[in-house]
């Protein structure tokens, strides 16, 4: 991978930033994202926020290289922080947990308020990131999921605005995500059957142990998830 040729996974990110948007890509290892986005014209201006030393510098670094100076500021902080408020209309967060991205947003939401559009993709617990944005008031408007290299990725696409009905209230719909349960791809699928044999290899082994009242807790829920995806696999 490099600023020429990004990974699918990325490269889907950048497809969902809007032309000429003002983008802060947090987690920024190497700045390959906005490196591509400003040299392909998709980005007018972008703050790569990284938080460890080694990874920040390395985006300096290829920032340097690539002669983008005057169009992306790197810099090092947690999370939002380093963002201005009124500085950008879309931040990207990738290759981390839904855990760790919704908990970065949740942190940085006072500078969410000139942000048009959060595109995050989750490495797992995409139902973290879906949770916080039905909490505060954004609405999911679009979801991919992609292989690459053995691995399965999910993206997801959010704006200011109402949640969307079918979702809100569902585990289903929260777990699977409303976009991508519609589409039901083979990518989607494949998720989906793996977690579902997972989730009976454990209730197998959880029907062997002695019985306790947290056990039993364990049971019914990996039961209850079993049977959710085997009604969106079925339908
Ligand atoms: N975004 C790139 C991608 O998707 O390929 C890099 C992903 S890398 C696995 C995650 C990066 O996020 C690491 O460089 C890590 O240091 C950084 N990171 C983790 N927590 C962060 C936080 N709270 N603020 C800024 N960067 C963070």
């Amino acid at each position: 991978m490099n600023t020429e040729k990004l990974s699918n996974r990325l490269e889907a990110v950048t497809n969902y930033i809007p032309s000429g948007a003002r983008v802060a890509d947090i987690g920024s290892d190497h700045a390959y994202l906005p490196c591509y986005a400003v040299k392909k014209g998709i980005a007018s201006f972008a703050v790569a926020g990284e938080v460890v030393e080694g990874p920040y510098q390395s985006a300096k670094k290829q920032v340097k290289m690539e002669g983008l100076e005057n169009q992306i500021s790197v810099r090092k902080g947690n999370g939002l922080e380093v963002i201005s408020p009124n500085e950008v209309d879309c931040i990207t967060i990738a290759g981390m947990g839904g855990a760790l991205i919704a908990s970065i947003l949740e942190e940085g939401k006072s500078k969410l308020a000139s942000v048009k559009r959060l595109i995050l993709q989750p490495n797992l617990s995409a139902i973290s990131i879906r949770s916080w944005l039905i909490d505060n008031g954004w609405e999911l408007i679009a979801e991919q999921i992609l292989e690459e290299d053995g691995k399965i990725y999910e993206i997801l696409a959010a704006e200011k605005g109402e949640p969307l009905k079918p979702y809100k209230n569902t585990e289903k719909g929260l777990l699977m995500g409303p976009f991508l349960m519609e589409q039901k791809s083979a990518v989607f699928q494949n998720k989906w059957l793996g977690e579902k044999k997972n989730w009976e290899r454990i209730l197998l082994q959880l029907e062997k142990a002695a019985y306790s009242n947290e056990t039993e807790k364990r049971k019914q829920e990996l039961k209850r998830k079993i049977k959710m995806a085997e009604e969106v696999l079925m339908q």
